[in-house]
């Protein structure tokens, strides 16, 4: 992938961002202060709005700003988590203008690092964790994993958060509550994740 792809890909998930929006904010209001979606939706607008302004000498400047304008503009927990998860995964991609599979596995496992040194939380505490982590070591243990069964698990991992009690954010006030709600930053993130999983497809055809 090259910064044209990536830029398609972040305009993408806007587009399933503002589609979700509100079904994002109606998850979260079930089990948080119902904003996952307009926060969302406010900072990847703003993202898309600046892109083609953005100085775009490789990929890692790219998703610096993109990063920045996500710390931002969507505000929440989860500004702060998704920001910091660009930005690690911007260093990785410093000088980079053509991203193989294992350079954007590396990237998005450093952006992982970042959200869990930011939010402390760990694989089972109802958070968009319960997406990011299980999906980025089946793909790195298994590389020739399928984009088809990629996307599968992602969708997977999304809903086993139903199941989850929160122990972190805001959900996690609500203790055994918080049951039987998709976590919406677990949403968003398969939102993310699917995104990208089209566009690999789009890349290899
Ligand atoms: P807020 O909770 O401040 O209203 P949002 O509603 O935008 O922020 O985001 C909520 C989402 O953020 C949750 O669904 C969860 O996935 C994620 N989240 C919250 N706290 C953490 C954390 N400590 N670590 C990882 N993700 C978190
Ligand atoms: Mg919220």
């Amino acid at each position: 992938m090259n910064q044209e792809d990536f830029k398609k890909w972040i305009k993408q998930v806007n587009e399933r961002i503002q589609e979700q929006k509100e079904y994002l904010s109606e998850l979260d209001g079930a089990i948080g202060d119902g904003d996952h979606g307009v926060n969302m939706a406010r900072g990847f607008q703003e993202v898309v709005n600046r892109i083609e302004t953005f100085e775009n000498p490789d990929i890692g400047a790219l998703l610096q700003q993109v990063a920045m304008t996500l710390i931002g503009k969507v505000g929440g927990a989860s500004g702060p988590l998704y920001g910091t998860a660009f930005l690690k995964a911007a260093g990785v991609l410093k000088g980079v203008t053509e991203c193989t599979q294992s350079d954007l596995i590396l990237a998005l496992e450093e952006g992982l690092k970042g959200i869990k040194m930011r939010g402390k939380a760990e694989v089972g505490d109802k958070t968009m964790i319960d997406v990011w982590e299980p999906l980025l070591s089946k793909w790195k243990e298994n590389p020739e994993t399928s984009l088809k069964e990629l996307k599968a698990f992602t969708a997977e991992c999304m809903e086993g958060t139903r199941h989850l009690e929160a122990k972190k954010g805001r959900a996690a006030y609500l203790g055994k509550r918080s049951i039987g709600t998709l976590d919406p930053g677990s949403v968003s993130s398969y939102i993310l994740f699917d995104t990208l999983f089209s566009n690999l497809e789009d890349v290899a055809s």
